[in-house]
């Protein structure tokens, strides 16, 4: 039986395991222009802004722990909490 749990401020590690790092599950799209160059040199090539117009999309409304991967809070919850 999974205990319901809410995300507060005070809340600052996993209830179940202590570790402090949650992940969601996003998926991302977009386009760009990747950059070469002539000489192969392709490592010299700026590319810092491939991720810039990727649009983000949340697949899951739940966090999740990223250390023992407990389902854990609404993550709307986390977000609520941030603009209160
Ligand atoms: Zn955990």
């Amino acid at each position: 039986m999974a205990k319901k749990i809410h995300y507060t401020k005070e809340m600052k590690e996993c209830p179940y395991c202590g570790n402090d790092e949650f992940y969601i599950k996003q998926a991302y799209s977009g386009t760009c222009n990747y950059y070469m160059r002539f000489d192969m040199k392709n490592e010299k090539a700026e590319n810092g802004e491939m991720y810039q117009s990727a649009t983000h999309k949340d697949l899951t409304k739940y966090a999740y722990c990223s250390d023992c991967n407990k389902r854990l809070f609404l993550i709307d919850e986390y977000y609520n909490a941030l603009f209160d």
